[in-house]
């Protein structure tokens, strides 16, 4: 299997063989591991001049996520986005892999695989770090602690804004029945979940399924989001799954991932308000909400929905 995504460098995020593409993750022989202080201003400890895209790079392309992280606060310097007294641990950008497998969590990083998220982030700041360092693929503006999506029909639409490059995650899931599930996302319509987030729910969903006597029927993943845990149930057994979410944008990546999971048959899909959904009781319904929301109503609207409920 192969994904190519669309962006100008029609970087292929997931491989033929995933073998490979975990090996070309891990330091060759000859990677140095390099540390920068990050509670000093980055300024005080590198010539910030001595700092371009060859800057203490290994022949393997690689360079240690230290060296890129402070190519790109040089860069934020200079386009006065942050400080001069600027420090990695304050002032950094969050990074985020386009490939993320279980735990694994590189400190070596590969040309074009970086996705940067920060509020204050402009395009000509964008452009540069696109052009500048190799390792950027992509540069979103925005808070990372924002809720990203569509909350409920009151709610509008928050994305993060995609200010150049390209903005595709791969998740490449282990699930304890041996499968693996790959969930693809604009990183600009997603709140920000890695693998192992994802793998531990699963694991809870897993937990929950085996501890309880639930009739392998109809289960429904309500505001399934790109469809990780509807896809679970139905690798799991259920004979119909219900996918549902308000997010226009979700239902889309929804349908590449069943795609990309091979699962052709045995389920709906739905795109509606979670309040409105009007299906007929069916025996599970899976609920992953959004933090800090009112679960109380939540769980009201879904006991309607199903015999059993789990809130993950
Ligand atoms: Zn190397």
């Amino acid at each position: 299997m192969s994904i190519k995504c669309a962006c100008r460098k029609n970087c292929v995020t997931i491989e033929d063989n995933l073998d490979e593409k975990v090996k070309k993750l891990r330091e060759c022989e000859n990677c140095l591991d390099i540390t920068i202080k990050k509670f000093s201003p980055l300024s005080e400890i590198i010539d910030l001049n001595d700092i371009d895209s060859d800057y203490k790079r290994c022949e393997c392309g690689k360079r240690p996520i230290d060296i890129v992280m402070s190519h790109i606060l040089k860069i934020m310097i200079e386009e006065e986005t942050v400080g001069k007294k600027a420090t990695l641990r304050r002032n950094s950008p969050v990074p985020l892999s386009d490939f993320y497998y279980g735990d694994l969590n590189p400190q070596f990083i590969n040309k074009n695989t970086l996705i940067l998220i920060h509020p204050d982030f402009n395009s000509q700041t964008a452009e540069r770090l696109i052009n500048e360092v190799p390792e950027v693929k992509g540069v979103l503006k925005g808070n990372p602690s924002s809720t990203i999506g569509q909350l409920n029909k009151d709610s509008k639409i928050e994305n993060y804004e995609l200010l150049a490059g390209c903005d595709i995650q791969s998740n490449v899931m282990r699930t304890i029945n041996g499968d693996k599930i790959i969930i693809n996302k604009k990183q600009s319509q997603h709140h920000i979940e890695v693998a192992a987030t994802s793998e531990r729910k699963l694991v809870k969903l897993h937990n929950y399924l085996e501890n309880n006597d639930i009739k392998k029927g109809t289960a429904v993943d309500a505001m399934c989001g790109c469809g990780i845990l509807g896809i679970y149930l139905h690798k799991y057994g259920f004979e119909k799954v219900i996918f549902n979410d308000i997010y226009p944008e979700a239902i889309e990546n929804l349908k590449e991932n069943l795609k990309t999971n091979e699962i052709t048959e045995g389920y709906e899909i739905y795109n509606e308000a979670f309040e409105d959904l009007n299906l007929k009781h069916g025996d599970l319904c899976v609920i992953d909400p959004y933090p800090n929301e009112n679960i109380d109503e939540i769980i009201k609207k879904a006991e309607k929905l199903a015999d059993n409920v789990i809130i993950i």
